[in-house]
């Protein structure tokens, strides 16, 4: 049976690309409706540069929730929204997967809670691209070994959240092989505030944000008389779509809240 699917953001970079992951894959899905900021009451076919498809879009997610029969919910939005369009969803019993990055803990932890009570599948990824997922999971190898670790993540320059999901993704992942350790001299002063990024349990994270880059991680640990680095770069977004196409079938599969694509891989 074709899992019937609302995606939000369809205009957007990673948005379209996952609407043309769908129509490319019509055996298995379904594109129901589409959720946008504008456009309410046209169809996809009316905006330029979408497929030319008679596929509703709605801006309120509460009338597309109740109109549209649908099994996957696929957020590409920001925060603030996705946080409200997935909430949403998980309480018209649909199960979502979530690509956009910047929810907060207490967020995710809020989700969480409710698909638990629902016993429904939900999937929140900061990275679909596998290499990425490997990189993480390489880093939380390392750390057991090397306590000094600094992160640089590099995006384009349209990102709005900072350090990227990614990133916070792998330090936490990190805290839990790695002894707590604060890096640097312990007397080491920031003569501009920030030169040393940002903190968590003394590991530093950077963020660069630049045209032309798509997403890029290196993590970096030193020991004595030795640096390692694990790096992976995203070229393009067709990296981001294996990974949403194989979350959207296996969150039919689920009866919780999953965090990071390689809980499920
Ligand atoms: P984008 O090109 O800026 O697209 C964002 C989309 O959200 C646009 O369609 C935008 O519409 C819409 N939007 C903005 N504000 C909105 C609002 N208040 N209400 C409803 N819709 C709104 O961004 P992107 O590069 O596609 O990235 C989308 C999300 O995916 C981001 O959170 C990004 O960090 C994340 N991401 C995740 C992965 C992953 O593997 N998990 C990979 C890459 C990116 P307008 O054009 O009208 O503003």
């Amino acid at each position: 049976m074709k899992i019937n699917v609302i995606l939000a953001g369809p205009r957007g970079r990673m948005g379209s690309q996952a609407v043309e992951m769908i129509l490319e894959n019509k055996d298995q899905f379904n594109l129901a409706a589409c959720i946008d900021r504008k456009n309410n009451g046209m169809q996809l076919k009316d905006i330029e540069g979408l497929p030319d498809l008679s596929i509703p879009i709605f801006e309120d997610p509460e009338e597309c929730f109740q109109e549209t029969e649908a099994d996957v919910f696929i957020d590409l939005t920001i925060p603030e929204t996705g946080y409200r369009n997935t909430k949403a969803a998980i309480l018209h019993n649909i199960r979502p997967v979530v690509g956009t990055t910047g929810f907060t803990e207490e967020q995710i932890r809020d989700l969480s809670s409710i698909c638990e009570e629902k016993q429904l599948g939900a999937i929140i990824a900061p990275n679909f691209a596998i290499g990425a997922v490997l990189m993480m999971k390489f880093s939380k190898m390392a750390a057991a070994y090397f306590p000094d670790v600094d992160i640089i993540e590099k995006h384009h320059d349209q990102k709005l959240d900072a350090p990227s999901g990614t990133a916070v993704k792998t330090a936490e992942l990190m805290k839990e092989t790695r002894d707590s350790k604060k890096q640097g001299h312990e007397d080491e002063q920031e003569t501009l505030p920030g030169a040393r990024g940002a903190e968590v349990d003394g590991m530093r994270i950077h963020s660069v944000r630049m045209p032309g880059l798509v997403a890029h991680q290196e993590v970096i640990f030193g020991g004595k008389g030795q640096t390692l680095t694990i790096k992976h770069d995203s070229i393009n977004r067709d990296s981001f779509m294996e990974g949403i196409k194989f979350s959207v079938k296996q969150v039919m599969d689920l009866e919780k809240l999953v965090y990071g694509l390689e809980n499920i891989l």
